[in-house]
């Protein structure tokens, strides 16, 4: 095919649009809006376009998709799934040291279909508890512990079938009195295999496998509504010893080094340092510290958003770096503090530096669709952070509401007087030391359901292989040397191009994606 193109080709072809270098050779910073990328030649299915990528100079993933350290974003669900499908999760840092370090136990310690913390519930709570949690977290099969926690003796379980005759004023009724008690249940032995604890499940014909150590103490439960779902993941990001990978945040204050020393006991793969401006003797002297206690544990620096900045970090051996300043959803940093280039220009301008140390480049803030995420890629960036994009599905942490009848999450900055409040690490995150007057750098909002991430990462991975597709690139060590050789080729975007490019001219429509 190709050889008939050259052979039968008609001579001279004009040239399209702009190199990389020529798009941003002005001062006019660029957001991802205000360019496109033009199309290459397609000879490969967008199956066969590979998403490996680094995320550090030592950690590489197969999907380059990262969810974001904030406290309406990730703790371990959504660090479980998104290592499952080959991306990972930072769990973010607004809570005390041992609930952080606890998140991160959690993904190192998953085992695919074994759910370790159920939703449970003690014989001295009610029938009206139940009712409640079943509003809560949607479902009413509820092991029933000595003490209603982890790690205590399981004496009954609780499903629909123990309540569903009785009346309104038996909400008071003690759960002691109508659950099924342990000495009835099916349980299977701590150590079975997911394999051997799917066929029990199967052959009870319960709903669920409660299993137990050898002094009656749950260890975990499988569920039958899940046997379908304990699918393969051949993308897994996983260390050496085969746990999934894991990220956390921490800031550069002194009493994070103590969040550094319960998340390195904790197994946390990868640090990242959570400042807005990460240019500071701060983050410098945080670094020298990971690097000499810790040196086996890789270490993500920003944010930055200059070739200057990026410079300072390298120097004393970040491993990566974030990319961002005052782009996120909820941001309010390039309005309160003027700080913050357009994210295309500074994505761009650090990633042509950062390439000749082998410091990877990841984009933080501002994505808000597939074609962003490969705009950034397309810019040179190595890995893609998302917060708002991965907010309000089922694996963020936080319970849905209702507002107007639409059915939400909360969604806030970890600079948000709302985050603050809660805790101090995002006050020193968005303040500096002996700040007397707090002036917040990010709102508090909310955002629609987007169901579960297990189908949306998908739709996020097949985009990026159809756009990849598109331009001709079959990996991204292929897009980027395409795009500093000059051959990928961009466009900018006026307004009404923007405007033709989206949805026109009809009186009403719906917009599915996937
Ligand atoms: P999003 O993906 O556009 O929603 O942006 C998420 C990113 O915004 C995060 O990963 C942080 O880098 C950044 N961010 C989080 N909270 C704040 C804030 O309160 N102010 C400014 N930036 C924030």
């Amino acid at each position: 095919m190709v050889d008939y193109l050259i052979s039968g080709g008609t001579g001279y072809v004009p040239e399209d649009g702009l190199t990389a270098q020529q798009l941003f050779a002005k001062a006019d910073g660029l957001t991802y809006n205000n360019f496109l990328i033009f199309p290459g030649f397609i000879d490969f299915i967008a199956d066969e376009v590979d998403l490996t990528s680094a995320l550090t100079r030592k950690i590489t993933l197969k999907t380059l998709l990262i969810s974001s350290p904030m406290d309406t974003v990730t703790e371990a669900d959504m660090a479980i799934s998104m290592a499952l499908m080959g991306g990972i999760g930072f769990i973010h840092h607004n809570c005390t040291p041992e609930f952080q370090a606890n998140e991160v136990r959690k993904v190192k310690k998953f085992e695919q279909g074994f759910i370790t913390d159920p939703v449970m519930l003690s014989p001295s709570h009610t029938v009206g508890d139940v009712l409640e949690a079943k509003i809560r977290h949607g479902f009413s099969g509820i092991p029933i512990m000595e003490t209603g926690t982890m790690g205590s003796e399981l004496v009954g379980t609780l499903t629909s079938q123990d309540i569903d005759f009785l009346v309104e004023k038996d909400h008071t009724t003690l759960l002691s009195e109508v659950m099924t008690p342990q000495m009835e249940l099916v349980v299977a032995p701590a150590g079975v295999t997911l394999k051997e604890a799917n066929q029990m499940l199967q052959r009870s014909k319960k709903g669920k496998l409660p299993i137990v150590n050898d002094r009656d103490e749950l260890v975990a439960i499988i569920v039958r509504t899940d046997l379908k779902k304990n699918r393969d993941y051949p993308l897994t990001s996983k260390d050496s010893h085969k746990q999934l990978l894991c990220g956390a945040a921490v800031g550069t204050h002194e009493d994070d080094k103590y969040h550094l020393d319960l998340l390195t006991q904790a197994g946390a793969d990868v640090i990242v340092l959570d400042s807005s401006q990460g240019n500071s003797v701060y983050q410098i002297a945080m670094v020298h510290y990971n690097k000499q206690k810790y040196p086996h544990l890789q270490v993500i620096g920003g944010n930055v958003v200059t070739a200057a900045q990026a410079k300072n970090l390298i120097d004393v051996g970040v491993d990566g770096l974030c990319v961002g300043m005052g782009c996120g959803s909820i941001c309010i940093t390039q309005e309160v503090m003027a700080c913050g280039p357009p994210q295309g220009t500074s994505v761009y301008k650090v990633a042509e530096y950062t390439r000749r140390f082998g410091v990877p480049v990841i984009v933080d803030g501002a994505i808000q669709t597939v074609g962003h995420v490969v705009k950034a890629l397309a810019l040179g960036a190595s890995t893609v952070m998302m917060g708002s994009l991965l907010v309000a599905t089922t694996e963020a942490p936080g319970e849905y509401f209702f507002s107007d009848g639409v059915r939400l999450k909360k969604y806030r900055g970890m600079g948000s007087l709302d985050a603050m409040e809660k805790c101090s690490s995002s006050q020193k995150q968005y303040f500096s030391e002996g700040d007397k007057v707090k002036i917040a750098q990010g709102i508090s909002g909310s955002t629609q359901d987007k169901g579960s991430i297990q189908k949306f990462v998908p739709y996020l991975i097949a985009g990026i292989q159809h756009h990849c597709q598109d331009i001709g690139a079959q990996s991204l060590s292929v897009l980027w040397s395409m795009m500093y050789s000059g051959e990928l080729k961009f466009e900018k975007r006026t307004m009404s191009a923007q405007i033709e490019g989206d949805v026109h001219s009809l009186y009403s429509f719906e917009k599915w994606l996937y």
